[in-house]
């Protein structure tokens, strides 16, 4: 569950149940936030982590593609193409 897991360190707190605020069980981590707040974290931290893949695929696939001393695609464009 989203809400359950921490936003920073990723460990889950099983004992929530309808707290409004998470705290993390993570004595060394110690986060305390608002229940929605952190899952809402939790689910910008996943989208992100797919288009971080997305792009890593796409500069694998250049990179395969990439002729030496052609230049025309690098791994870099592949991670940051222009509009
Ligand atoms: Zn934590």
């Amino acid at each position: 569950m989203d809400q359950q897991t921490c936003s920073r360190c990723g460990k889950e707190n099983m004992k929530l149940g309808g707290n409004e605020v998470f705290t993390c069980i993570d004595h060394t981590c110690n986060f305390i936030c608002d229940c929605d707040v952190n899952g809402g974290k939790n689910i910008a931290l996943k989208n992100a982590c797919e288009i971080d893949s997305a792009a890593a695929e796409r500069a694998r696939k250049a990179a395969a593609t990439a002729q030496p001393g052609g230049g025309a695609s690098t791994p870099l464009a592949a991670l940051h193409p222009s509009p």
